[in-house]
């Protein structure tokens, strides 16, 4: 079997769930996990494979067939430049997410006191705001052990110090008594009632505790939470930045403003969608 017919196979399997440009990236994202690069792919298209090489594609192409996000399969993701590990307990980093640090890099890159990131998960935002904010202390909180493990492990691969914490968001004082001059989060924000219009890839494999707010009832559950904390944990020039559901800017924004926060923007991503919140006291 050679790396032509393997193609083939990635291609007739698959063509249900991506299109045909799709799959061919994804089958040079495993191929190069095997140590093959773009070129190496095409002066070898017709060799013969070993049989770890062809365990390797159809161990994960079988895994892709039930819908895996590739990254998952490769327990591995691209963000910021940077690598990061993941698994079932952490979210895929987002290009949104990559927004919200980008600016924070932009408006923050100065920022010589303490920062700390709300629900870290994978540790995406935190590690990449200590990447490139070197003066910064940086904090990241999580609910979950395992993803703390993962984020953890993220920290020491990409080469920065993050001083984890293991605890609930929403308890505004179990986790520090430290005061941040930047405080942000990507908390779950997808309502239950959303679950209709999501990707069943997203659905069957991320993790619900990082995605979906309890009850619809309280869709702001989260930023509550960041309010009451920022009330507490907030330096008086410190800003709050957010990833929010698109379709809960205003309230997003309002409740920040009753909780103190007068100062507060609604901002755009790339797709024009209400995406960020970012709140002051003045
Ligand atoms: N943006 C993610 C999604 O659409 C949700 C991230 C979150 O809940 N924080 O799946």
């Amino acid at each position: 079997m050679t790396i032509r017919d393997v193609k083939i196979e990635f291609q007739q399997k698959l063509a249900t769930l991506y299109g045909a440009k799709e799959i061919q990236s994804i089958f040079s994202l495993v191929a190069e996990d095997l140590g093959f690069t773009p070129t190496s792919l095409v002066i070898h298209n017709e060799d013969e494979l070993t049989e770890t090489q062809q365990i390797h594609f159809f161990d994960c192409l079988k895994r892709l067939v039930s819908g895996e996000p590739v990254q998952y399969v490769r327990g591995k993701a691209d963000f910021y430049d940077m690598q990061f590990c993941v698994n079932s307990s952490v979210l895929i980093p987002r290009p949104e997410t990559e927004e919200l640090v980008d600016r924070i890099i932009n408006e923050q890159g100065n920022c010589n006191g303490n920062i700390i990131d709300l629900g870290t998960g994978s540790g995406c935002i935190a590690i990449s705001l200590a990447k490139h904010i070197r003066s910064a202390k940086v904090s990241a909180v999580d609910i979950s052990s395992a993803a703390i493990n993962v984020a953890k492990q993220n920290a020491e691969k990409n080469n920065v110090h993050i001083n984890f914490l293991l605890g609930d968001m929403q308890d505004s004082q179990c986790v520090t008594d430290e005061e941040y001059d930047i405080i942000v989060s990507n908390p779950p924000y997808v309502c239950n009632y959303e679950k209709q219009e999501m990707r069943p890839n997203v659905l069957q494999f991320e993790p619900h505790l990082a995605l979906f707010v309890d009850t619809d009832e309280n869709p702001l559950q989260f930023y509550i939470a960041i309010a009451k904390f920022a009330q507490l944990h907030l330096t008086e020039k410190g800003v709050i930045y957010c990833e929010i559901n698109e379709t809960l800017g205003n309230e997003t924004a309002q409740m920040f403003q009753s909780y103190g926060f007068s100062n507060t923007q609604i901002i755009k991503d790339l797709f024009g969608k209400d995406r960020f919140v970012k709140a002051t006291r003045s």
